[in-house]
């Protein structure tokens, strides 16, 4: 009989990392599917990503998650990109392949995956408002463009990230974009279909922000997202159900981001509801 006592190992490189909860759904992940596999979070300070990344490498890990405030830097160390990470300009996640190191986004398609299985909704055709313009706005309208959305408006408070993003969609996709600069309440389009709060205005322990919208703008047609997972009830949603329209929180996004991680990794189905439920007692 053969013995074999090594784990494969992933997990995050970040900086905060402390409290990033994604450990908690991996490890209830393999546990589910009796893999041999461990997560953990690694401390990674800016300076010092170079020398995570070559000894990810010598050690062999199977992959990593790069997260604040790896996931532009991390570009610089990979040997492959995926498309729709160029074009967003992060990777979030690295699988190893050999020797070599394999970059991708998986934020947006975590984002389409809970659109289409949580909220049953196609964004092909539609027309969508993203508040923000950082790496999760940037995920999240580059891969609802190339879903087929009709056009996208960036609501942004710094106009220069705002305008590049809008420009993006534009030049790189077949999408139309446009940019609005964000000055008090922003009134919602009367044919908006989905909105998404792309900030992380709402996110734990500043739980009593809402981002500015008009929510008189807000109609029953439409299905009003966030990408806050912690609390996922954020108050921007609770307002939103009042006026009648549907709502997506930001923890079903965090779960199938990590599922297709997940699949990339092992090559292997993920566990999606035991990842959620190990998500949400972590949150609730
Ligand atoms: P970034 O720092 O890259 O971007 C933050 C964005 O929020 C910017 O557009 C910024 O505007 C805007 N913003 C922040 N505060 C305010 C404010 N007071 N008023 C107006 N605009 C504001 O962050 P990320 O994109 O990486 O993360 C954003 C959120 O997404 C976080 O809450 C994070 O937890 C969440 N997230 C969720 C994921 C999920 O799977 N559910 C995955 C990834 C992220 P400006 O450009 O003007 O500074």
């Amino acid at each position: 009989m053969t013995t074999n006592y090594r784990h494969e190992i992933v997990g995050v490189f970040g900086d905060p990392v402390d409290e990033n909860p994604t450990i908690l759904m991996f490890e209830a992940a393999f546990k589910a599917k009796g893999l041999r596999w461990r997560y953990q979070n690694f401390h990674v300070r800016a300076e010092d990503l170079g020398a995570a990344m070559a000894g990810l490498r010598a050690m062999r890990f199977r992959g990593i998650n790069l997260t604040i405030p790896h996931k532009i830097e991390g570009l610089r160390y990979l040997d492959r990109i995926t498309p729709e990470a160029a074009l967003i300009g992060a990777v979030n996640t690295v699988v190893r392949d050999g020797d070599a190191l394999i970059g991708t986004n998986t934020d947006g398609k975590g984002f389409l995956m809970a659109l289409k299985l949580n909220a049953n909704l196609d964004p092909a055709g539609k027309r969508v408002v993203v508040l923000g313009a950082g790496g999760a706005a940037r995920a999240i309208a580059v891969e609802l463009a190339l879903a087929g959305a009709r056009h996208i408006t960036i609501v942004n408070r710094t106009t220069q990230r705002g305008e590049a993003l809008a420009q993006l969609i534009n030049d790189k996709t077949p999408t139309r974009a446009e940019f609005a600069w964000w000055l008090g309440d922003y009134t919602l389009p009367e044919d908006a279909d989905i909105i998404v709060n792309a900030t992380n205005i709402g996110l734990y322990p500043h739980m009593n922000d809402k981002p500015g919208v008009n929510m008189d703008s807000i109609k029953p047609g439409m299905l009003v997202c966030d990408v806050v997972p912690n609390p996922p009830r954020t108050r921007f949603l609770i307002e939103a159900t009042a006026k009648g329209a549907k709502t997506l929180d930001g923890l079903g996004m965090l779960v199938y981001q990590g599922a297709i991680a997940f699949t990339i990794w092992t090559g292997q189905d993920a566990p999606v509801e035991v990842m959620r439920q190990a998500l949400s007692e972590s949150v609730a």
